[in-house]
Order: structure tokens, then C-alpha cells, then sequence
């Protein structure tokens, strides 16, 4: 086979990835030099189009990078007026007051936003300083060189579904090479994880721990409407089968983002996040405000929870990790965006200085340095407890013992020390022999929905005819193997109804319906078996979120 002639293009730092982190990056690199050369490269159809969060904004990262946005028409708009935290039964709740709360865990001063439209707001800052960003562009492979990275391949199509090899229609994409590379792919990135696997970057370091995140936009009835309203929610459905709580926030324009968020360490193959999301939607305090409302849009996407124990090394030869990829949510605040701003600001601060020293190539130790000691590390060590606290011992010890440890972690104290995270949550997962299966009342059309009816309101779309990006490392495993172990869990833990079993027996099958992937990477995260590797669509595609 011949080797693959792709046309090259030469930048001081290539970005892969539009969020706030890769965002953040390129803004910054112009504001210390404007004659720098930065690339950033979005999978997305457009910036914003691959975005889903909350979002509560915390605005500490936006003040560091861009003291003026207040004054920059940013989409940021909504102040949160009130903010409630709920215990659920499956008909009542309990308040929790705000007083016991530590300072932490206010919301006052933070702002509900679209980050998918905070996101493309940012990408037209960072245009306006010279920064080239491409959309559609989804780089599917890095380039090595002597043992270092150096660049990206974005942007190949036209390989033959079945062989892998290029057909009669293929580009081969284009080599971007950078004197940094920065990964700033969100949670659970492609590259990210090679690069984590190539350079052991983990080691040393807690497993990363995951949540799966779903997320309606609702417009409901005005009357029940109340802009800048923030509803936290733990307890009911979920109980003991598995961590995890939701998110009810007032936007604007009579719209209500409401989410719910699974821990992915739960043990019950049979659990299905998404059915337990629009049971959710049916608790008396919650179909009251959506009745006679409609949802217009879903999504959903995997969130780092592992924290502080769980960052990688951040750092290696002409790389470096960055937002999510290195996994900087603050779990109980669930908030991330902040840390993503902030570690891209503080990457972009590394790259300048060796870029001004005549560096390239090497590691950005003083981008690593600053995230272990500047603001990130503050926010996160004062939470590190709270989420292994509730996988050991439950919901209960996770809100008192994590409440007191936040507490003393305000004053730098600590109950604990640091808990160290167990198994990964794929190796979480238990056998099916030893649950029973769950029984989900049929979604009613109003309140809650099938599964692929919901996929719709994402407007996911890949090319029927490009390669599934969603491959099995032995074909037979979800068959022989994760079937009878554990009643083949893909079935329900995704949440847009890729994978299917179809037939039983001796005649069972197992399919991928990749073209209603919504990236997000939950399949990598939670096979048992860690037998689905997803890798970036070559060719593209995904969904469409509005003002997700
Ligand atoms: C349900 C949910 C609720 C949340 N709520 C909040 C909240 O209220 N407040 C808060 O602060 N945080 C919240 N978070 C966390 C927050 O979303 C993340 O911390 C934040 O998105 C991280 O930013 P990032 O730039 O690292 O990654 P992302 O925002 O995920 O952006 C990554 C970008 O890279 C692109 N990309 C990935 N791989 C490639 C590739 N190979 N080639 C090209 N492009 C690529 C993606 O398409 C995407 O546009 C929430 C998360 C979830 C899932």
C-alpha cells in the first residue's frame, strides 16, 4: 500500500477542539501575540454544534480571560435569582436549606447560559483576533515524530465502510502540524486517550470516573416560568441502583434546561439511564412545571467526575491536555466550564513563553505546574472527597461527610485526607445473574419519550456511507460474552439507542446504529468488557445541538 501524499500546513499551535478550553487557548495565545499562528479544529458542523452542558456558569475563567465581557454583548445574560436543592421521594421532597451549604456550592453571581452559544460567541472573539477555526473538521489521527506529537490529520473521508481503505471518493484530509499540539476534545477524547494510553500519563493517578449526562430544553407555560431559577435534585428515581441527581435551570424566553445525570459506576446491568431520566420528568414536582410545555431539544453527553485524584499527567512531549480531556469538573458544583476556560488560558501561557524561547515539541511543564497549584487545584482539592464518599458508602455519607469536608477543606482542613477512587466503571459493572431487571413504565408522548424520538430533537446526522466510528476490538464479545454476563448493557446504557440485540439464542445479533451516535462516548466508558473503541468519525458528522 502507498503511503498517504497529504498537503501540509505549518502553525505555532494547533487546537483540536471548540469548547471553552480550546476556545480559551486561542484567544489567549493572540492576546500575548498577535502574530502567533493558532488553528482550532471543531468535528462539529458549526462551533457550538457538539456543546452540551448545564450550564451554570461559574464566570471566574471568562473574568481571567476576558475581563471586559460584560461589555462585549456575550450571551451571558441570565443571573441566577434563587437557588434550590431537593431530596426526592417518589411523590414528596425535602428542602434542603441553603445555610448548611458550603460557601462552594452557591450559585450566587453565576450565570445560566447556552454554552453552545456562549461557545460560538467565543469562536467570534477569537476570529476577530486572527485565530483560524474550522468546523467540519474532525482530526481522527495524530502525526508522531521521533517520539513526540506533532501535529493532527483532520478532515479524511471517502474510506470504504467495509475495508477501511480508501474508496473512489477519498480525501485524505489535510496534516496540521503545530510546534504544540493542545487536546481540548472534551470528556472521554479519541486522541485524548491515545495519548493518555501512549505516554502512561495515568499512571500513578486514580481511574477516571464518569457520569452520563441527559439534557432536554423545554418551553413551558410562562406562568410557571421563573428566569434565573436554579433547581438541583437528588434522591428518586435512581434510590440505591446508582449515584447521580438532575438539574432543572430557568433560561430565558420562557425555557427550561432540564437534565439528569447518571453516575456510571452503578452496578445493575439492567439500570437504563435514560428511561430513569424520563421517569424522572413524571415526579409530582416536575410534571407540573413541564405540563402543557413542549420539549424541543435533547442531547447528551459523558462528564468527568473523577476530579483532583483522577488528572493525568497533563503534559507530554509537543502535547497537552486540556479541559476535560484531563477531566477538571468540579463534581458537586457540576461545573466544569470554568476549569476549561482556565486551563486553556494557562496552556496558551506555557506554549507562548517556550514559543518565545525558541521551544517546541517538549513538555509544557509550567502549564502542568499551574493547574496543580493556581485556581483549578483550589476548586478541586476542597471537593476531592465528595464523590468517592458516595461510591463507598451512598447518598447519605456523600451529603454529610462530603458537607463536612468542604467545610473543613474552606479553612484547609480535611476530614479524610485523600479518598482514593476504586474499580473503573466499566469494571463496576455487575453480573446479571445477581440483579433482576427493572421495570420502566412506557414513556406517555407528553412528558417523557422513546428513545429515538428523542434522537430526532438532537438533529444527529452521519453519512450512512462513511465507516462506523463505533468499533468492536473483537466482533464477538457483545454476543458471547457480554450477553450472558451481563445481559449486554449497550442496549441500555446509550442513550440514542445505538447499539441493539436483535434475535435470541442461537440467532441473537448485536448492531450499531452509528449513524444516531451523539458523541457522547458513554459506549468507551462503560462496555464491560471494554470492547467499544469510539474513535472519531472520519468524515464527520454528529449532532446538531441548537442553544444546548
Ligand atoms: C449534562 C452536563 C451538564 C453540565 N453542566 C455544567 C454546568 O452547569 N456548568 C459547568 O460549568 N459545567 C457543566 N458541565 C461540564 C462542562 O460541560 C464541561 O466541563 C465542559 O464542556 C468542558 O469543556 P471542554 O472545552 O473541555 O470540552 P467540550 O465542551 O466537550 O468541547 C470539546 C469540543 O471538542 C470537539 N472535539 C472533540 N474531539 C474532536 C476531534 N477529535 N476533532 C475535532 N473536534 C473534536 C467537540 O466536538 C467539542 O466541540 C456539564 C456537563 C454535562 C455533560
Amino acid at each position: 500500500m502507498t503511503a498517504i501524499q497529504r498537503e501540509k500546513m505549518d502553525y505555532d499551535v494547533v487546537i483540536v477542539g471548540a469548547g471553552p478550553a480550546g476556545l480559551s487557548a486561542a484567544i489567549r495565545l493572540k492576546q500575548l501575540d498577535p502574530d502567533r499562528s493558532v488553528v482550532v479544529l471543531e468535528k462539529g458542523s458549526e462551533v457550538g454544534a457538539h456543546i452540551l452542558s448545564g450550564a451554570v456558569l461559574d464566570p471566574c475563567g471568562l473574568d481571567a480571560l476576558l475581563p471586559d465581557w460584560r461589555s462585549m454583548d456575550a450571551p451571558i445574560k441570565t443571573e441566577v435569582k434563587e437557588d434550590n436543592f431537593y431530596l426526592l421521594g417518589p411523590a414528596g421532597k425535602i428542602r434542603i436549606p441553603n445555610w448548611p451549604m458550603p460557601p462552594l456550592m452557591t450559585n450566587h453571581g453565576n450565570y445560566i447560559v447556552s454554552m453552545a452559544n456562549v461557545c460560538r460567541w467565543m469562536a467570534g472573539v477569537a476570529e476577530g483576533l486572527g485565530v483560524e477555526i474550522f468546523p467540519g473538521m474532525a482530526c481522527s489521527e495524530l502525526v508522531y515524530e521521533d517520539g513526540k506529537v506533532v501535529g493532527v490529520v483532520a478532515g479524511e473521508f471517502g474510506r470504504d465502510p467495509e475495508t477501511r481503505e480508501p474508496g473512489p471518493s477519498y480525501e485524505p484530509g489535510m496534516e496540521l502540524r503545530g510546534k504544540y499540539v493542545f487536546l481540548s476534545e472534551g470528556v472521554r477524547g479519541s486522541l485524548a486517550k491515545e495519548v493518555i494510553a501512549r505516554y502512561e500519563l495515568s499512571k500513578g493517578h486514580c481511574p477516571q470516573k464518569f457520569g452520563l449526562g441527559m439534557k432536554e430544553i423545554w418551553e413551558i407555560d410562562p406562568a410557571k416560568h421563573r428566569e434565573g431559577t436554579v433547581t438541583h435534585t437528588m434522591g428518586w428515581p435512581l434510590g440505591k441502583n446508582a449515584g447521580g441527581g438532575s438539574f432543572i435551570y430557568h433560561l430565558e424566553n420562557n425555557q427550561v434546561y432540564i437534565g439528569f445525570v447518571v453516575h456510571l459506576n452503578y452496578e445493575n446491568p439492567y439500570l437504563y439511564p435514560y428511561m430513569e431520566f424520563q421517569r424522572f420528568k413524571h415526579h409530582p414536582m416536575v410534571a407540573e412545571l413541564l405540563k402543557g410545555g413542549k420539549r424541543v431539544a435533547y442531547g447528551a453527553r459523558a462528564i468527568s467526575e473523577g476530579g483532583w485524584q483522577s488528572i493525568p499527567k497533563m503534559v507530554a512531549a509537543g502535547v497537552a491536555l486540556l479541559g476535560c480531556s484531563a477531566g477538571l469538573v468540579n463534581v458537586p458544583r457540576i461545573k466544569g466550564n470554568h476549569n476549561a476556560m482556565l486551563s486553556g488560558k494557562a496552556a496558551a501561557e506555557a506554549a507562548h513563553a517556550a514559543i518565545t524561547a525558541g521551544r517546541a515539541g517538549d513538555e509544557l511543564n509550567a502549564y502542568e505546574a499551574e493547574v496543580r497549584s493556581g485556581p483549578i487545584a483550589r476548586d478541586l482539592k476542597k471537593v476531592r472527597n465528595v464523590k468517592p464518599l458516595w461510591s463507598k458508602f451512598g447518598l447519605t455519607a456523600s451529603l454529610m461527610g462530603g458537607g463536612l469536608d468542604m467545610w473543613l477543606n474552606t479553612i484547609g482542613l480535611t476530614a479524610f485526607g485523600t479518598l482514593r477512587h476504586g474499580k473503573s466503571d466499566a469494571a463496576a459493572t455487575g453480573l446479571a445473574k445477581d440483579f433482576q431487571p427493572i421495570d420502566y413504565p412506557k414513556p406517555d408522548g407528553k412528558l417523557s419519550f422513546d428513545r429515538l424520538t428523542n434522537v430526532a430533537f438532537s438533529f444527529t446526522n452521519h453519512d450512512e456511507n462513511q465507516p462506523a466510528h463505533l468499533v468492536l476490538k473483537d466482533p464477538s464479545v457483545p454476543i458471547a460474552v457480554n450477553l450472558p454476563k451481563y445481559a449486554e448493557p449497550a442496549q441500555r446504557y446509550c442513550p440514542a439507542g445505538v447499539y441493539e440485540v436483535l434475535g435470541e439464542g442461537q440467532d441473537a445479533t448485536f448492531r450499531i446504529n452509528f449513524q444516531n451516535c451523539v458523541h457522547c462516548k458513554t459506549c468507551d466508558i462503560k462496555d464491560p468488557s471494554q470492547n467499544i473503541n469510539w474513535t472519531t468519525p472520519q468524515g464527520g458528522g454528529g449532532p446538531n445541538y441548537p442553544n444546548m
